[in-house]
């Protein structure tokens, strides 16, 4: 059976604490698990920021000033489909995704860029870990379909900004709506091409086993699940 992985799967695997069971199930699961409600507004959020990108590109022939840092661009490369942003690795992975921005420098090297509507995290932190591996998954896919070489690869974090003396209200709102604002601040996230071949092997490794992984004796999640799954029958 082909093992069907995307790269923000895969980067939960960098967290240093991770539980192999968790994960053998959530791919049994095909990663869909219950009770994971997720609001739709952090969607309408993404696709806003991303295309404020897109059209400040169409408009101005430039990003936005504060993705200089990253580099000089030339033009935004669209998004492919997972179905033609994907590798069948030797070890029966089907890697695939959907990256967020894909800007093409002068160099003609490619830089992907992933918008996140949330606060940056510390250096180690296990979210800064999984982005790492997500957009350096996304570098690999790039790469291997022909839209590369990739060169670099960053994060934009959306922080909402609160009302202070700096957000006065009086000039968010009007009779019917009012104004959020968002200050981007910037990562650039190291290209680490070994990290993802590493976990990827982990990843294999982990779900080719024939049955369920010993879970974490720290975890009283699974003595929880069994006793949800007693009460179900
Ligand atoms: S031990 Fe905890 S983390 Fe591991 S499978 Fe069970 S609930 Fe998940």
């Amino acid at each position: 059976m082909a093992i069907t992985l995307s790269p923000k799967q895969l980067g939960t695997l960098a967290d240093p604490d991770f539980c192999k069971r968790c994960f053998w199930i959530q791919h049994k699961m095909k990663f869909k698990m219950p009770y994971a409600l997720f609001p739709g507004i952090f969607s309408a959020l993404d696709k806003y920021q991303k295309n404020i990108t897109v059209e400040y590109m169409n408009s101005f022939k430039r990003v936005p000033q504060w993705l200089n840092a990253f580099g000089e661009f030339t033009a935004i490369e669209p998004s492919p489909h997972w179905s033609k942003f994907q590798i069948a690795l030797p070890n029966g992975i089907l890697f695939r995704g959907v990256s967020d921005t894909l800007l093409r420098k002068t160099d003609g090297s490619l830089f992907i860029l992933d918008e996140k509507t949330a606060m940056p995290k510390e250096d180690g932190h296990k979210l800064e870990l999984l982005y790492d591996v997500q957009l350096n998954g996304y570098a690999k896919i790039a790469n291997a379909v022909g839209l590369g070489p990739v060169s670099g690869l960053g994060i934009v974090y959306n922080v909402p900004q609160q009302l202070d003396e700096m957000v006065k209200v009086s000039s968010v709102v009007s009779d019917d709506s009012y104004i959020m604002t968002f200050k981007p601040v910037i990562r650039e996230v190291k290209l680490n091409p070994g990290l993802v071949d590493e976990l990827l092997e982990l990843a294999a490794n982990i779900i080719e086993q024939p049955s369920c992984p010993t879970g974490k004796s720290e975890c009283g999640n699974c003595a929880l699940i069994d006793q949800m799954a007693k009460f179900a029958i």
